[in-house]
């Protein structure tokens, strides 16, 4: 059912995360795969690894490269098991207490934990463990998972996480690493990503070869290690000198992948649930060139994020592809701007037009997403100074109607573009002759699936749709269930 969301706060926390099991130089290898997930998140990045004996972190600020290209602080990171994260938080302090992996010594030794996703109920939770007396380090709700873990009256630490993602609620994909384990899970919905890898099998030192786990493929790619399958949604794998061992400890729920992932989130030469995500990019281009086609000389992806469907939507309608907007690689993502005034500058430095090919000629623009519409204002005035004649604008994905709670950055509600105004008063905002989305059902259609609603929707669509199928922060917040576990398991 479509509900609106019960409160305008901002919880985002896209992530990259990653681990290594029983590989050599564990923290230079976990360093490349951050690196091939820098996408996922570029404000502070960290490393734990663990050497037999002792555990050993370095987290910072900044990008991957800013922080472990230094020889020296990859050798103060020995072992050969190691985790890592990339995060892209803006809200709470941009301070180096939040930065991940979080570590903690516990009585069963230590334990590290990355985390990608929201949890909805982080601050009941939090509000009731402060009351009993845990003190929190850090503004981060992963560290929840970190104080459950610490106050649960199991045993051993994988029936312990159990425990803890017992209480949790929300979207999430987790990498811990304790003594004896690594540890991958994702949440009952399998919203976040998260696959597993073998690396060097066949390595001329021999040996049988360690795993990895990572937010997407493309970080297997980099250091050389094989896909072996997605981590299924609700399953903990434990990954140890015996093998994976795989527990389900929820009961079965149908999957929810978030579909943004697809649309824009992930790097195009991942593969998501067997899916490439270039050709779901280039099959939803082509179903938007199907249902909105138009008269026009050339396709014009907004890049980067625009080329895959811009070449599908190329190829369908048969208009030739163009490159009207050059992108400037030596700039951060404009999302990252914390001003709208700031962001509107971003977009002039990041792209610029390529008047050759836009002199004269009826244009349609192809981008992922609108979302406070700031982009597409600017690239359409800009590709409009360039002398483009006709300006039709053609977006990857259904209008951005809503926040997302599960990991996601999208500002409030009352920022969103299409939450406040119907396409076509969008199409007058941003001085466009026409605009289109994609239908929800077209975009399902896409990736292979029957339309939305034939059967139970396959995918987390709620920042297109409304329909949340985690309960949200307030929900959450006010769940007895979640009180009443937390109760019983103490
Ligand atoms: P806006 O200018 O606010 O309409 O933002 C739309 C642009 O931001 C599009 O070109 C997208 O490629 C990009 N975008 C959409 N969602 C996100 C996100 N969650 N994080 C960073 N960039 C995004």
């Amino acid at each position: 059912m479509a509900v609106t969301s019960p409160r305008d706060d901002k919880f985002h926390d896209e992530c990259g995360v990653f681990g290594v099991w029983k590989v050599p130089d564990a923290a230079a290898v976990t360093a490349l795969g951050l690196h091939a997930l820098q996408h996922r998140g570029q404000e502070s990045t960290g490393i734990v690894s663990f050497d037999g004996s002792h555990f050993h972190s370095h987290r910072g600020l900044g990008l991957v490269g800013d922080n472990f290209s230094d020889a020296r602080v990859i050798a103060a990171l020995p072992g050969t098991t190691a985790i890592g994260h990339n995060r892209y938080a803006t809200t709470g302090a941009t301070v180096l207490r939040n930065v991940q992996p979080l570590y903690a010594d516990f009585e069963f030794g230590g334990f590290a934990v990355a985390h990608n996703g929201n949890l909805t109920n982080s601050h009941v939770l939090r509000r009731t463990l402060v009351r009993r007396g845990c003190l929190f380090q850090s503004t981060s709700d992963s560290e929840v998972f970190v104080h459950l873990i610490a106050i649960s009256l199991y045993s051993t630490v994988v029936d312990r996480l159990i425990d803890a993602l017992k209480q949790v609620v929300g979207a999430y994909s987790l990498v811990a690493l304790s003594t004896e384990a690594m540890m991958g899970v994702r949440d009952p919905l399998g919203v976040r990503p998260l696959i597993l890898g073998r690396i060097g099998t066949d390595s001329p030192a021999g040996g049988t070869g360690g795993w990895v786990l990572a937010s997407e493929t493309c970080a297997l790619d980099i250091v050389g290690a094989d896909f072996v399958r997605d981590v299924e949604p609700g399953e903990v794998v434990v990954i140890n000198d015996q093998g994976v061992h795989s527990i389900k400890p929820f009961g079965r729920s149908r999957e929810r992948f978030c579909v943004f992932e697809y649309i824009y989130f992930a790097r195009p030469d991942s593969i998501m649930e067997g899916t490439p995500v270039y050709d779901a990019r280039k099959s939803i281009g082509a179903e938007l060139a199907r249902e909105s086609a138009v008269p026009a000389d050339v396709v014009v992806p907004v890049p980067d994020s625009g080329v895959p469907a811009a070449m599908g939507y190329a190829a369908e309608s048969r208009i030739p592809f163009e490159l009207g907007i050059i992108r400037n690689h030596y700039v951060g993502r404009t999302f990252i701007e914390p001003t709208d005034h700031i962001r509107h500058l971003g977009v002039k430095l990041k792209h610029s037009a390529n008047r050759s090919v836009l002199a004269g000629k009826r244009v349609i623009l192809v981008d992922d997403s609108i979302v406070r519409g700031t982009t597409s204002r600017k690239i359409v005035e800009m590709v409009r100074q360039a002398g483009a004649r006709e300006v039709h604008m053609r977006i990857s994905s259904p209008p951005t109607t809503h926040s997302c709670f599960y990991g996601i950055d999208t500002p409030e509600r009352g920022e969103l573009l299409a939450a406040r105004l119907s396409v076509e008063e969008m199409a007058e905002q941003i001085c466009v002759d026409s605009l289109a989305f994609i239908s929800i059902d077209g975009l399902y259609r896409a990736l292979g699936k029957p339309d939305r609603d034939a059967a139970r929707p396959h995918y987390c669509d709620a920042c297109f749709t409304g329909d949340y199928p985690i309960a949200l922060p307030d929900k959450a917040d006010n769940s007895e269930r979640q009180l009443s576990l937390l109760a019983e398991s103490h």
